[in-house]
């Protein structure tokens, strides 16, 4: 008997057919239709299909992540050897991330998607979609958690990044590099990440919000002081460099800083926040100073997520700050 794979699809590019208007294709596919496009299929895996959600990848919520971390929880328990999950590339790091939290088994979730529509010649969707299938069914890939399988590689959920627009290869796993990769009809792991940092699913019915706001030369702190007035509850930095910003954003930092936590991140996607290097306004050590809390290297996309993550568990500015410092100690300090 062959082993069980559940497939849940979201949307995206993967599942967009012919246009019904000359402004581009639209959500159209099943998750029964993304299955049938690859016949192989057949011969590794009994696949049960549910179209879980019919999205764009940007209008997934966290609240459907829940959803579907629950579900997928419900299935391993029901005895199905792996998971994939189809939905857009636009998000894919995110929900991939969001769902290596909350996830409690050890059986493998794997994300894919496309960069090619169905319409295109060479459309990547359906590689991509066996590939995964591959990497759900593979033993060592068990214990490793959320992966995103794309373009004949395989990234760890925590590395992950969509780092081109348009291309099949737009994805890239920073600071430590995809985990494995497929080759004939094999998924290969060479490298497994240090623990799992799960997360418990929160019971929030009305989440928090968290802004993230990317910095630039000459900016002020107008915003920053807006979004505190708007009413979010966390705040990440996307800073330059190791950690900077300008000398007239301090200000309003340091005040957002005493009412909610302030997360500076890079800008730059790859490398560690620094935290003891530059001693000038606006530098690492002054937004310490001011309060605020280093991302390590996390990034400033997955740390808005794991500040949401942690608020919505109700989680205080110690536990915040430990939970961003254990992501640079994976084998404790
Ligand atoms: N470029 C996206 C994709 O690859 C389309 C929008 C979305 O992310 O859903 O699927």
């Amino acid at each position: 008997m062959l082993p069980r794979v559940s497939v849940f699809s979201l949307g995206g590019t993967i599942a967009m057919g012919a246009a019904t208007s000359d402004k581009g294709v639209s959500l159209s596919h099943s998750a029964e239709m993304l299955i049938a496009a690859v016949p192989k299929l057949a011969d590794i895996a009994e696949i049960e299909a549910q179209s879980f959600r019919q999205l764009p990848s940007p209008d997934i919520t966290i609240s459907d992540l829940e959803a579907l971390a629950r579900e997928i929880d419900k299935r391993f328990a029901d005895g199905v050897r792996g998971v994939v999950v189809t939905q857009g590339t636009d998000t894919i790091e995110e929900s991939a991330f969001i769902i290596d939290r909350l996830v409690k088994d050890n059986a493998p979730v794997v994300f894919t998607g496309a960069m090619r529509n169905p319409t295109m010649p060479g459309p990547d969707g359906p590689a991509n979609l066996y590939h995964a299938v591959l990497t759900a069914l593979e033993q060592q890939a068990r214990g490793i958690g959320t992966m995103v399988v794309m373009n004949d590689e395989i990234h760890a959920a925590r590395y992950v990044q969509k780092l081109h627009t348009t291309s099949p290869a737009a994805f890239h796993s920073y600071p430590a590099g995809a985990i494995g990769w497929i080759i004939e009809n094999q998924a290969r792991i060479v490298t497994r990440p240090a623990s799992r940092f799960p997360i418990a699913l929160s019971t929030a019915h009305h989440g928090p919000r968290v802004v993230r706001l990317a910095v630039g030369l000459d900016e002020d702190g107008a915003l920053v002081d807006l979004a505190l007035r708007a009413g979010y509850d966390g705040m990440v930095i996307d800073a330059t460099g190791g950690g900077h910003v300008p000398k007239a954003m301090t200000e309003a930092l340091g005040r957002a800083a005493t009412r909610i936590p302030v997360v500076y991140a890079s800008r730059t996607r790859h490398g560690e926040t620094m935290q003891s290097t530059y001693d000038f306004p606006g530098a690492e050590t002054d937004l310490l100073d001011r309060g605020l809390i280093p991302a390590g290297w996390l990034g400033g996309i997955k740390s808005r997520l794991l500040l949401l993550l942690l608020l919505r568990n109700g989680a205080g500015e110690d536990e915040i700050r430990q939970a961003f410092d254990a992501w640079c100690h994976p084998f404790g300090r």
